[in-house]
C-alpha cells in the first residue's frame, strides 16, 4: 500500500474528488483477483505481499471508485465503461507517478495482446459495446476497451479528453450511464462529432490499420506542396472507418 495516497491524489486530479468517507481494501482468502466494493475493496490475500508486484491490480481497483462506483455502466452490453476504462486507468496512473515513457510501454504492451491474443480469447474480434453475455467480464471488455480508451484521447486530445471526464462524474455521480449516453455527452462536451469514432471504435468489431501509400509533391509559387495518400487496411471487420485522425 506504499502508494495509495499517490493513487488518490493521481484520480482525484484526472476525474474529481473521491467520493466516500474511508478507502478501504480487505485482505480475502480466494486464489486471485479482486473485487471493488465502495470503500471496502476485496483483494486476494495473495497479492498483498510487501511488494509493488500488485499495484496494478490495486491501481484499477481504486479506479473503480470513479468508472463504475461513481458512475455505473447501465447494462452489461456497457460494461466496457467500467472495466475498459479501469484497465486504462493502470496506464494513467503509471503516467501520472512513473512517468512518460513507463506509461507508452504498458499501452503499446496492452495494445500488442490485443492484436494477438484477445480474439482468440473471446472467440472471434467483437465489438466493445454490445458483448454477450459469457465475454461480459472478457479481454475485448478489459483489454480493447483499454485500447478504445486510448485511442479516444487521441482523438479528441488531452484538453478535451480530462476536463470531459470531470465534468462526466460531476454530472452522472450516482447515475448509470449507457454507452450512447456517454457518446453524446462527450459530443456535447467537446463540440465534436464522434459518431464515426463511435461506429468503428466501440460499435465494431475489429481495427482499422492506416499506412502511408505514397507522395504527391508539386512545385507552387510559395515553394512545394505535398499531399499524403494513406491507406487503410482491416482487420476482423468489413467496414472502413471514417474522419479518421492519423498523425504522420
Ligand atoms: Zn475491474
Amino acid at each position: 500500500f506504499k502508494n495509495l495516497s499517490k493513487y488518490l491524489e493521481a484520480f482525484e486530479y484526472m476525474f474529481g474528488p473521491y467520493a466516500w468517507e474511508r478507502i478501504g481494501f480487505v485482505s480475502v482468502p480466494f486464489m486471485g483477483g479482486a473485487m471493488e466494493h465502495a470503500t471496502n475493496i476485496a483483494i486476494s490475500e495473495s497479492a498483498i505481499n510487501g511488494t509493488l508486484d500488485f499495484e496494478m491490480l490495486f491501481v484499477h481497483e481504486f479506479a473503480h471508485s470513479w468508472f463504475g462506483n461513481l458512475v455505473t455502466c447501465r447494462s452489461a452490453e456497457d460494461m466496457w465503461l467500467n472495466e475498459g476504462w479501469a484497465s486504462y486507468c493502470e496506464a494513467l496512473f503509471k503516467e501520472y507517478y512513473y512517468g512518460k515513457q513507463p506509461f507508452k510501454d504498458y499501452v503499446r504492451e496492452n495494445h500488442k495482446k490485443v492484436l494477438s491474443r484477445t480474439h482468440i480469447r473471446d472467440k472471434g474480434y467483437r465489438s466493445v459495446y454490445g458483448i454477450p453475455r459469457e465475454f461480459t467480464y472478457g479481454s475485448t471488455v478489459y483489454d480493447k476497451g483499454f485500447d478504445v480508451a486510448h485511442t479516444l484521447r487521441g482523438y479528441v486530445g488531452d484538453k478535451h479528453f480530462f476536463t470531459s471526464l470531470k465534468k462526466y462524474f460531476k454530472y452522472f455521480a450516482f447515475q448509470d450511464v449507457s454507452t450512447k449516453l456517454f457518446k453524446d455527452f462527450l459530443m456535447m462536451e467537446t463540440a465534436l462529432d464522434l459518431t464515426d469514432f463511435f461506429n468503428t471504435w466501440v460499435y465494431s468489431p475489429g481495427f482499422p490499420h492506416f499506412s502511408i501509400d505514397s507522395f504527391l509533391v508539386t512545385k507552387t509559387e510559395k515553394g512545394f506542396e505535398t499531399e499524403v495518400f494513406v491507406r487503410q487496411k482491416l482487420k476482423g471487420t468489413d467496414d472502413y472507418a471514417y474522419s479518421n485522425k492519423v498523425e504522420v
